[in-house]
């Protein structure tokens, strides 16, 4: 009987990449034309740029986690795990288990849309004592976190310590720094009115960056509207300035000063997961180096995209330039490469990645917002229509549009309960707990691992 095999298709990660990816392989490919497998550690997509609305209650976390198996069209095998290394020339990825498993995936075809994990420095205490802004968990942890905050300011006699409790400090003035600062900022301001023996005085947000400007992609004009707009509401905005280290109750400043405070959130920037340093392969700080179409020179069916690669923007004038570590960038380029996958499947020619920019949407909570779209400024409610309209429209599944919503609408009309779920406590959950950097395999260790692998597989 002959057995007839189809081509394997392996796609890394289901973020806005990945996800767009395999929601057009499974639409437009037959289902005997390839096999197509889904490597991802979580059962669902998170719609990162909602993340801070969750780190301050305005959205639930259920409601940005879009399920991978909702679409009529499903039929992807999903492998819980991540992937720790691929050998790019046996062509087998090594994939760690949601139970630690190590298990050898072969491919015909790969896409890597593994995305990126938060960029740190080498400065004392930083991996030790500041919480990121990345993953579903510490979105949720930071919430409980700076409840906690609140619940032990209030109930303590001490000065010293309720004015430490109520500080808080964000690094990154990106618009994942900023939109975090400015939606936990409003937590800590509306519980107020639950916390009558709290002094309003003693609240107080610090937002700090090195860079000269928040969010530089605004332009000058829009950046200096957000900044008014987080001034206004009381937050500290330093620039030029990072910290020089990080304790479990103060943190310093390269500017010398020392602000006392339990917490630390760390939001400056981001690097290329680390799996893509397990290919041997060239980079571009960090992002594996691809062509316009998404392909990895020198190696038949690699494909990379979204955070994880350097992808040329077609669509900037300036000899070299990549597109951004952007959401906008990354599903459309998913949709792309999935095209190019199947072109190199049925022999036709690959097309390169273009997309012009649509602009940027920052909300800030309440009715303060700014936005670009299509290079027009806006600021306040317009703004803010337009910042939520995109993002609604964005998701994914009609079920996770009408939780949103649904969640917007209480949270407008109900407020909030400042219940702390306690679900996370005493574990360990700082920067070098969440995002699990270390489990990755050196190239040499995935070339030694495969060939052991290929040695041992008749005695299997
Ligand atoms: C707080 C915040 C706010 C943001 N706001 C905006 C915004 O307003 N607009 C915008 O355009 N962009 C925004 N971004 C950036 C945007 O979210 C990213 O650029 C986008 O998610 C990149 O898509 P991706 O598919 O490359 O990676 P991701 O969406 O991060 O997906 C990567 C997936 O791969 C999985 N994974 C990781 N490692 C492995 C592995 N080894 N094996 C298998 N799977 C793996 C991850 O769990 C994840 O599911 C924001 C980011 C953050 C953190």
């Amino acid at each position: 009987m002959d057995t007839v095999t189809r081509p394997r298709i392996l796609v890394v990660g289901a973020g806005f990449a990945g996800v767009e990816c395999v929601r057009r392989l499974e639409r437009k490919l037959a289902p005997d034309e390839a096999d197509v497998t889904l490597v991802t550690p979580y059962s669902y997509q998170l719609y990162l740029p909602l993340l801070p609305q969750v780190a301050s209650g305005v959205l639930t976390p259920q409601s940005i986690a879009v399920s991978l198996r909702r679409s009529r069209r499903y039929r992807t095998r999903i492998i819980p795990g991540g992937a720790i290394g691929v050998d790019l020339k046996a062509k087998v990825c090594v994939v760690q288990t949601i139970t630690d498993k190590v298990v050898d995936e072969p491919y015909d075809y790969i896409v890597l849309a593994p995305g990126s994990v938060t960029r740190t420095f080498d400065i004392p205490g930083l991996i030790d004592h500041a919480y990121g802004m990345k993953t579903l968990a510490e979105a949720a942890y930071v919430r409980d976190h700076v409840i906690s905050q609140l619940d032990l300011a209030d109930a303590s006699d001490d000065p010293g310590e309720r004015a430490a409790r109520l500080q808080f400090v964000v690094v990154g003035g990106g618009y994942a720094g900023t939109e975090t600062t400015a939606c936990l900022q409003r937590l800590t301001h509306a519980a107020l009115r639950r916390y009558p023996r709290l002094d309003p005085a003693l609240i107080k947000w610090h937002l700090i960056d090195i860079a000269p400007q928040l969010m530089p992609e605004l332009g000058d004009k829009l950046g200096r509207s957000a900044q008014q707009i987080l001034r206004r509401r009381g937050i500290d905005i330093s620039l030029g300035v990072s910290i020089a280290k990080a304790g479990a109750r103060e943190v310093t400043f390269t500017d010398g000063r020392v602000v006392p405070t339990h917490t630390l959130i760390w939001t400056a920037g981001v690097v290329a997961s680390p799996l893509m340093a397990t290919l041997g392969a060239d980079t571009v700080r960090g992002r594996l180096a691809v062509t316009a179409e998404m392909t990895l020179p020198g190696h038949d069916g690699v494909f990379a995209l979204g955070d994880a690669a350097a992808v040329p923007d077609r669509a900037e004038h300036e000899e070299g330039a990549v597109c951004p570590p952007t959401a906008q960038h990354a599903s459309r380029q998913g949709r792309q490469v999935a095209d190019n996958v199947i072109a190199t499947l049925r022999n036709q020619p690959l097309s390169p990645y273009v997309h012009h920019d649509l602009g940027l949407v920052v909300d800030l909570g309440g009715r303060d917002a700014v936005s670009k779209p299509l290079g027009v400024e806006l600021r306040g409610l317009p703004a803010q229509a337009v910042a939520r309209g995109y993002h609604w429209s964005a998701l994914r599944t009609n079920v996770a549009k009408t939780r949103v919503l649904t969640n917007w609408l209480l949270n407008a009309i109900g407020g909030d309960d400042f219940v702390r779920t306690g679900f996370q406590a005493r574990r360990p959950a700082k920067l070098k707990d969440f995002e699990y950097t270390n489990t990755y395999l050196t190239p040499d260790q995935v070339r030694a691992h495969v060939a052991g692998r290929a040695l041992d597989s008749p005695a299997d």
